[in-house]
């Protein structure tokens, strides 16, 4: 099979139709229309194989987990996905590979609408970097720096499980049966938060994903918006699964420090907090919870019941 077969067979029907792709896969470049009134909002993140994910993962968690990570981020600007690029470098053409790649990506592009519009595809280590493009009505983006003294800070879902998922898959955590499949379940399939995202738009003062840890993350729209962040620690959201597992110490230092959640992490100001139950009891809505409070100053705190508890450190690629 050459190149071109393979990206025929492959790539050339993966997602919807949509009638904004004026032209696909196949031509130098893909041709898409912007409706007015409205900003193309672009992202892209790569999958190193062995280091965003573990060496043997399933070719179809691959594939899912690529698209997955960029509509998370689509989702944490409150934008509605509606392209994708893919940049797929291979050590070899493994069929079976590639099929179970493509269905995991198309399972999630045809739940969230998003056509796949071009890419390329490349000899070397395994590398999948995707590039997702979505649409907002101009100037209703949630940025990481809207954050004010006395807004609340909220997660969606069960932060932890995913990290708790891959120490599981990698011996770190030991467990059997129902809660060791969920787990690792959250780790292998993350649901971005897309439409949850586009409901916090005119709600949520500042949003971000939680990849790298909630609580570094918190830190990161924090120093964006110039304040500073207090989480109780009491009110961390903490999954069944992960307290039997793991235990309350351990389990909130899954919550705190481990990453790969791809929940959404936002604040509502005070007088926002109706608007915010509307969207969070609407049908198919998170679970999302109160975690804490903005205040003036810099930095993140977590308070336990005797004081201050230390905070876990990130994800960080190139930590010494
Ligand atoms: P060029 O040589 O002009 O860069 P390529 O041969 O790389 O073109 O790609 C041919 C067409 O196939 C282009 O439309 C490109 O966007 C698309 N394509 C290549 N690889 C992929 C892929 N992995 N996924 C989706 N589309 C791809
Ligand atoms: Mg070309």
């Amino acid at each position: 099979m050459d190149e071109f077969e393979l990206i025929e067979r492959y790539f050339a029907k993966v997602g919807p139709l949509r009638n904004d792709v004026a032209l696909g896969v196949g031509d130098d470049a893909a041709l898409l229309t912007v409706p007015a009134g409205h900003e193309l909002v672009a992202c892209t993140d790569t999958l190193v194989d062995g280091r965003h994910f573990p060496v043997g993962t399933r070719a179809d968690d691959v594939g899912w987990r690529a698209l997955a990570v960029n509509l998370s981020d689509l989702a944490a600007m409150g934008a509605a996905p509606a392209w994708a690029t893919l940049a797929l470098t291979l050590p070899a053409i493994d069929e079976d590979w590639l099929e179970g790649f493509v269905s995991g990506f198309a399972a999630l592009a045809t739940a969230h609408q998003v056509a796949l519009v071009g890419g390329d595809t490349t000899r070397g280590p395994l590398t999948i970097t995707v590039q997702a493009l979505g649409l907002l009505p101009c100037g209703s983006a949630l940025r990481r720096s809207g954050a004010r003294p006395g807004d609340l800070i909220y997660v969606t879902g069960w932060p932890g499980d995913a990290a708790a998922g891959l120490a599981l898959i990698e011996g770190r955590l030991a467990g059997q049966g129902a809660d060791r499949g969920a787990l690792e379940g959250k780790f292998r399939r993350p649901e971005p938060r897309v439409s949850f995202g586009q409901r916090l738009r005119g709600v949520a003062s500042a949003a971000i994903d939680v990849s790298d840890g909630l609580a570094q993350d918190l830190g990161r729209l924090a120093s964006a918006s110039g304040v500073a962040a207090t989480i109780r620690a009491a009110e961390l959201p903490l999954s069944r699964a992960l307290y039997a597992l793991a235990g309350e110490a351990r389990a909130r230092d899954f919550a705190l420090g481990g990453g790969d959640d791809y929940e959404l992490l936002f604040t509502v100001p005070p007088a926002a907090r109706a608007a915010l139950a509307a969207v969070s009891g609407s049908a198919g809505a998170p679970a999302c919870h109160c975690i804490g409070e903005i205040g003036a100053g810099r930095g993140v705190r977590v308070l336990g019941e005797r004081g201050e508890l230390p905070v876990p450190r990130g994800w960080d690629h190139f930590l010494p």
